[in-house]
């Protein structure tokens, strides 16, 4: 077994093929009233492996060792060469041919790799081992492997797996994996403790401190976030713990904490001024906040974020635009497009449609939009084409195509890569989607 660190490239990209199987999860239902797409053919969508490019940025103290192919490694060679980074904490164990000769050789081999890593580098306290498609990957039981080390490292080092295989996951799943994996090892908070409230997803830590100083305002606490910077910051989890969704697409997470006793709170994600507004004032209803207090907090952020936004609204209000599926994060994005800025979702795609925890924001979008879910990639490009969107939100893969055909595209990584939850964000994000006009504008000149 080879260990290729994650190296920093910036080579352009294509996008990674992944076939996912529908989810049975319970949830992947819009509400009644609005009809959804289904297609479940050839998908064009990252898989599960990319999401480590920003959790391994969010929990400082993480070492990701993905357990693959030389494919793996270069997609995560590729993928991080998006952004540049200084000392990645990722890399990839590529299983030789050699280690096919026995399985027990494999594991063997696993454990000389993160004994050497943990001599290296003793500022890291959890490993995680992220499970990959390649069938001799597939045979690893890398959750046994997990308490192995584990036993061995322990106190000093967690070992925690999940899989981020392309036939189990797209793109952000691998961070509804990771998450997954450790609220198996979050301590169990006693019937009687006292509410706490529990973010999830992972946030760039500028918009966590200012979440953090809201909620203080607010008079909300004690407030933790998954993940944390510290992989061993795991707060307690009970029955009284109470789920704000910071990031749509956390479903198995979501069930893993409420197997344990934990409360989702039903709210807009917070994205732009409105969706913001919502999300901390359902959070103060569920704690008891009186509204009075709650909008002499949230008025100035909400206003400020309003004025920001204005510039991009003259921009943007009356374009069309057409969102291929890709982060999950899809349809509380064209909510806030359609309702902040007066742009018109034409088909707003994701890869599942987690109709419960979205649906404040699916009943917020326009009638008239058609919600997909899942993907057959060749009649959707057919469909998009027949509409003609003045944007469009895709994968690497198709961005390049559809800009020889002339039309206009975001890439949508770049919504996960960047700060945008908060009011401090609302004109940034707006940016993201306002930039590419203006760009195709400045080429016709
Ligand atoms: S996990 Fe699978 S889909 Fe992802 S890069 Fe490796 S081989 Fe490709």
């Amino acid at each position: 077994m080879e260990v290729a660190a994650a190296p920093l490239s910036l080579e352009s990209q294509a996008g990674s093929v992944a076939e996912a199987p529908a989810r049975d999860d319970g949830c992947a239902v819009a509400p009644a009233a609005r009809p959804v797409l289904r297609e479940r053919g050839q998908r064009e969508v990252f898989c599960g492996l990319t999401g480590i490019i920003w959790l391994h940025r969010k929990i400082q103290d993480a070492f990701f060792i993905i357990v693959g192919s030389r494919t793996c490694a270069h997609l995560m060679q590729s993928a991080a060469g998006v952004m540049a980074f200084a000392e990645p904490r990722f890399a990839t164990a590529i299983i030789e041919d050699r280690d096919l000769a026995g399985l027990a050789d494999a594991n063997d081999e696993l454990d000389k790799v993160v004994d050497r890593l943990l001599a290296r580098r003793p500022d890291v306290k959890a490993v995680f081992l992220v499970g990959s498609c390649p069938s001799e990957v597939i045979k690893l039981d890398l959750s046994r492997a997990a308490q192995r080390l584990s036993a061995r490292h322990m106190p000093n080092v967690r070992v925690l797996a999940y899989s981020g295989s392309g036939i189990e996951t797209t793109f952000t799943q691998g961070e509804d994996a990771c998450l997954t994996a450790l609220v198996r090892d979050m301590p169990v908070a006693p019937a009687d403790a006292p509410p706490s409230l529990l973010v999830l997803g992972a946030l760039p830590d500028v918009v966590e401190d200012q979440f953090k100083r809201t909620f203080d305002a607010l008079g909300i606490g004690p407030v933790a976030f998954l993940p944390a910077r510290r992989a061993r910051d795991l707060p307690a989890v009970g029955p009284n713990t109470r789920l704000l969704l910071a990031q749509p697409f956390l479903a198995d997470t979501v069930r893993a904490l409420e197997d344990r006793g934990a409360t989702r709170i039903d709210a807009l994600f917070p994205f732009g001024a409105e969706g913001t507004s919502a999300w901390f004032e359902a959070a103060a209803a569920e704690f008891g906040i009186a509204p009075a207090h709650v909008e002499t907090v949230l008025a100035p952020g909400r206003d400020r974020a309003r004025r920001a936004l204005e510039p991009a609204r003259r921009q943007l209000e009356g374009k069309s635009i057409f969102f291929f599926p890709d982060s999950q994060l899809e349809p509380p994005l064209a909510r806030f497009l359609s309702r902040e800025l007066g742009m018109r979702p034409i088909e707003v795609g994701t890869p599942y449609l987690h109709g419960t925890h979205l649906a404040r924001d699916l009943a917020l979008l326009p009638a008239e939009t058609r919600l997909s879910e899942g993907q057959d990639v060749e009649r959707q490009l057919d469909r998009c084409r027949a509409a003609a969107p003045d944007l469009v939100v895709c994968g690497l893969g198709l961005a390049n195509p559809l800009e020889a055909e002339g039309l206009t595209t975001k890439w949508a990584i770049e919504l996960v890569f960047s700060p945008i939850h908060g009011f401090e964000q609302a004109a940034d994000l707006a940016g993201l989607f306002a930039r590419p006009l203006a760009r195709r504008g400045l080429l016709k000149v």
